[in-house]
């Protein structure tokens, strides 16, 4: 990574990128090729026997990804120091999707007879491999209230092998916050790792590292890439050097890379990762409220209302409110679909952090995978529908919005 100092989030994506190239090109190029050339066999051995992986073979590395990673990793680290008063340094390894990046994390981190701690109300994708793939390989989850301390350290002191803590905060969909901060205290002084799951805030709202997280992970098919382009998976760590021997050696083994247009569009999105982010926060702050006064809606969870349990602890873990609400109406599953249906600005999808607002119902889309009595459990009832908020002109969000609960 480039040790350039930027004062500002907007300048570092914009000039953090390696534009490496022999042809003076202002983007980084697509280098869209599986194996690198050697001039000489010295050359190979030299490069074979190196730290830079990035022209060998493109599984192992690819100046492409290289470019995406560097950005992130200053994004992630940006105006952070280590122990030492030091600039934050980490390593950032691209994935081909986030569920591939999740991958790497959790094998990576556990083995057969370990336990691995986390919460309710998870992204859909991210619980399932943990209940189907971990669980058959030997690896035990824990899912418990995280947010209750005494009960964390109980869990922690009742199970050996605990070696991973993984949250989602905000979680997608109920916007349900932990605190980063004391769940890592906790955890720390039990020898155990933490993994924050930080796509839905992003590092412009939310840095998990300055709150003591060991990982940091990121489908970066969202509000990273921004335009619902393409599929990435960033997994991030402070410890070099496990980072570039374990975790570099899974992540090549299980062949979760990216590729390099993908990671090319992840590059141009996120040149303008913090203008998007200033629309999509104040969008979602005036469509939280309008909804929330609104005669059909029976709830709204958005983390800025004072009225949702963990506004607190948002308020101060995140610079503003993460842009990705959902409400239920007052009419239940069938009022749903009729609101869904009379769209006509909103995008009827699921995914979030597009630049265009987007539409679901996570009982019969997102979460289709988990059972119902479980999925009630953690907040996602029948009728809940979830919104990411675009950067659309507000009036005409409120006016789509308007006029399609008016048709329930
Ligand atoms: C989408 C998403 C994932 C999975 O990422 P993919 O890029 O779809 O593989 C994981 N966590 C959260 C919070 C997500 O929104």
């Amino acid at each position: 990574m480039k040790n350039k100092k930027f004062k500002g989030i907007s300048t570092l994506t914009l000039h953090t990128a390696n534009k490496e190239n022999n042809n003076s090109s202002h983007t980084t190029p697509i280098y869209a090729t599986s194996t690198f050339t050697f001039d000489t066999a010295e050359e190979g051995m030299e490069r074979f026997a190196g730290t830079d992986k990035t022209k060998l073979y493109t599984r192992w590395g690819n100046p492409t990804f290289a470019a995406a990673e560097q950005t992130i990793e200053a994004l992630e680290a940006h105006g952070l120091t280590n122990e030492k008063g030091e600039p934050l340094q980490l390593k950032a390894l691209l994935h081909s999707s986030g569920q591939a990046a999740m991958s790497t994390l959790f094998l990576s981190n556990l083995s057969a007879g370990d336990t691995l701690i986390s919460h309710f109300s998870l992204y859909g994708g991210t619980q399932e491999l943990m209940q189907k793939i971990l669980t058959e390989a030997g690896i035990k989850t824990i899912l418990i209230d995280v947010r209750d301390s005494a009960l964390l350290k109980q869990t922690i002191e009742a199970n050996k092998n605990v070696k991973l803590i993984h949250l989602e905060s905000p979680a997608n969909p109920t916007l349900q916050c932990v605190d980063i901060e004391n769940i890592c205290k906790i955890a720390h002084a039990h020898g155990v790792k933490v993994s924050v799951d930080n796509t839905v805030a992003t590092p412009y709202l939310q840095q998990p590292f300055a709150l003591g997280a060991d990982f940091v992970f990121h489908s970066a098919t969202k509000f990273l890439n921004g335009h619902g382009s393409a599929l990435n998976g960033v997994l991030l760590g402070k410890d070099l050097e496990f980072m570039k021997t374990k975790v570099w050696k899974w992540h090549v083994l299980l062949g979760g890379n990216s590729n390099a247009f993908d990671s090319y569009l992840l590059i141009q999105g996120m040149k303008t990762l913090e203008v998007r982010m200033e629309r999509h926060c104040s969008n979602t702050a005036k469509v939280a409220q309008f909804l929330d006064k609104h005669e059909a809606i029976e709830k709204v969870n958005y983390t800025g209302l004072t009225s949702h349990p963990d506004h607190a602890i948002a308020s101060k873990q995140m610079k503003e409110h993460a842009p990705l609400i959902s409400f239920e109406l007052k009419g239940g599953i069938e009022a749903g679909k009729k609101f869904l249906d009379a769209l006509e600005v909103c995008t009827r999808a699921v995914s979030l952090g597009t630049v265009d607002t987007l539409v679901s119902h996570p009982a019969s889309m997102t979460h289709y995978g988990i059972p119902r009595e479980e999925r009630i459990k953690y907040g996602i009832t029948d009728g809940l529908i979830r919104m990411s908020v675009g950067i659309e002109n507000y009036e005409d969000l409120e006016a789509d919005l308007a006029q399609a609960l008016s048709k329930i």
